[in-house]
């Protein structure tokens, strides 16, 4: 029997309701599933996509590689974030070393030290010329060491102690550290220091620069300023390449004066400039001290100071000739006693 076309279509009418009426109770039942879900604290589900890092959830370990432990360290930061700036400097106190050492424990024998938490942008040998002050050298490490640290230095103190009777040689003592120091370690940077020089401000970074450092500008002696422009004693600092380069400091100057004048005359000479700190952060204080025996001012300085040009090729590094007596390494420094010759030899 053929159905009527109304028939039919009462008949998709009323599935059509039905459907919807499943279809809006579906709905209705998931609504009041995720109402109930809320209700009871559960967080709504993710989102689809990647998922979070999961910072409770531990990272599986890199692969182990060959690398040293501090290959991943950072370079320190310049200038260094633990200095304090100007510093009280006096010498009234005596000095135990037993308790400096104490109080410096990171400082390692012969006086080495290397930043824990950084790279130091520069290996520096500090070279003391030395004869019987030992006083002093007592102060220069009680005060020097906690600064050295503090600007994050990967350092070592060399004294070079002149043995023997001889007069005085600085600048030769100096050269002697230069060479005895890079026996020891790859050194891009000499701080040359008299023993009873002291400075006032941490700021004072002894390390090496574009051009030749000189770094004692603003002296108590001389009333906190330079003697005069050129002047270049007391604490300077040159990189290995500046220093070849001027073939180290001259060996015959025997006696006080003069030395510091020739190596400023070879750093002119080789077309270099002298750099320094100002004269507020370059304030040093001296120890006061008679005048050393066998140190008596050289007369043929100012002779001498005139020759620089001629005399800087055949008389340096190149020609330094001396005997290491006896290496000592104590807790807070390398003492390095040395047979320096005599004028005539
Ligand atoms: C000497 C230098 C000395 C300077 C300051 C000059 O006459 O030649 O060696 O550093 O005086 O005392």
């Amino acid at each position: 029997m053929k159905e009527l076309p109304g028939a039919s279509l009462q008949k998709a009418c009323r599935l059509l309701v039905v459907f919807c009426a499943l279809h809006l109770s579906v709905v209705f039942f998931y609504y009041l599933a995720g109402n109930a879900r809320s209700l009871h604290g559960h967080p709504d589900p993710p989102p689809r996509g990647p998922a979070p890092p999961r910072p409770e959830t531990p990272a599986p370990a890199p692969p182990q590689t060959s690398r040293p432990v501090n290959a991943s360290k950072q370079q320190c930061p310049d200038p260094s974030p633990l200095l304090v700036g100007p510093l009280r400097i006096e010498f009234s106190h005596t000095v135990n070393m037993k308790k400096v050492a104490e109080e410096n424990p990171e400082v390692r024998e012969g006086g080495r030290y290397t930043p824990k938490d950084c790279t130091a942008l520069q290996k520096v040998a500090i070279i003391i010329p030395f004869r019987n002050r030992d006083e002093h050298l007592k102060y220069w490490l009680y005060y020097l060491h906690p600064i050295l640290q503090r600007q994050q230095l990967d350092y070592g103190i060399y004294v070079i102690n002149q043995g023997g009777e001889e007069t005085f040689n600085r600048a030769k003592l100096l050269n002697i550290g230069f060479v005895e120091a890079l026996k020891e370690y790859d050194y891009n940077c000499f701080v040359f220091s008299d023993v009873d020089l002291i400075p006032m401000d941490d700021r004072n970074t002894y390390k090496c620069y574009d051009q030749p450092r000189h770094l004692s500008v603003s002296m108590d002696k001389f009333g906190f300023r330079l003697p005069y422009n050129q002047y270049f004693g007391g604490v300077s600092a040159l990189s290995k390449v500046q220093f070849e380069k001027i073939n180290g400091f001259p060996n015959n100057y025997w006696g006080w004066g003069g030395e510091d004048d020739d190596i400023y005359n070879r750093l002119v000479f080789k077309g270099m400039g002298v750099s320094r700190p100002d004269a507020t952060i370059g304030k040093c204080r001296m120890i006061h001290h008679s005048r050393d025996t066998k140190n008596e001012p050289n007369p043929q300085r100012f002779t001498k100071i005139a020759h620089t040009k001629e005399t800087m090729k055949a008389d340096g590094l190149n020609t330094l000739s001396y005997k290491a007596v006896k290496i000592e390494r104590f807790s807070l420094y390398t003492k390095i006693t040395v047979d320096v010759g005599s004028p005539k030899s």
